[in-house]
């Protein structure tokens, strides 16, 4: 499958917003978007105005840089979203929610998205006590999601649980720490997900 294997942090400052990308780092005064506010490349000091065509774009590309998804899969996402009942912008921020990789980096034992993605394709997560090696795995509330045992001591997940206990658990996600084990609850609802993201425009530019 296709991925980006170019700097994140480019993809920061192409958004010129915080996505999350590298752990730590990001909490640091090392994180780029602080150090550079301003888009990459030679002509990224210049002011240019952008159509709404481009705003939209922008938004897009933001949501699907956060959470690590290629353009295929995320338009099937925001497909799936429009066909569900309710306001389509919120139902694609749940569907992407409801991913295991998001869940595994929401309740702490990975450091970013990309590292929980890893961490999932690696068969170091159970749902329901089953090993699941689909980051894209959609889980359903109720659904409880842990680290195999044997991973427990690895030295990345020790740190993400560590660094993590700085940031808040998702009212959505139900964690036990000692037991390296989480619940997806219920599903979230738009003002619990804490995210720059305007979905109103991704969805005006899928239904142009
Ligand atoms: Fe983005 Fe993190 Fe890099 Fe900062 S450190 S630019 S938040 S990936």
């Amino acid at each position: 499958m296709a991925r980006y294997h170019e700097s994140v942090c480019r993809l920061c400052r192409r958004e010129g917003a915080k996505l999350f990308l590298k752990g730590d780092r990001c909490y640091s005064d090392k994180c780029a978007v602080e150090r550079r506010p301003y888009p990459p490349g030679v002509h990224g000091t210049r002011r240019i105005k952008q159509s709404d065509y481009g705003i939209q774009l922008r938004e897009k590309q933001k949501a699907k840089r956060i959470y690590g998804v290629m353009e295929a899969q995320f338009r099937n996402y925001f497909k799936m979203a429009d066909r569900q009942k309710g306001v389509t912008g919120e139902n694609l921020l749940v569907l992407l929610e409801r991913r295991l990789d998001s869940t595994v980096f929401r309740l702490g034992f990975a450091s970013s998205r990309p590292d929980s993605r890893q961490l999932v394709r690696h068969g170091h997560v159970l749902v329901n006590s089953r090993k699941v090696n689909i980051p894209s795995f959609l889980l359903r509330p109720g659904d409880v999601v842990e680290i195999r045992e044997k991973s427990r001591n690895t030295v990345r997940v020790k740190e993400a649980m560590l660094s993590s206990e700085r940031k808040s658990i998702p009212a959505w996600l139900e964690l036990e720490a000692p037991k390296f084990k989480g619940m997806f609850k219920n599903l979230p609802a738009r003002d619990e997900i804490a995210l720059p993201v305007q979905e109103q425009l991704i969805v005006e530019l899928y239904s142009k």
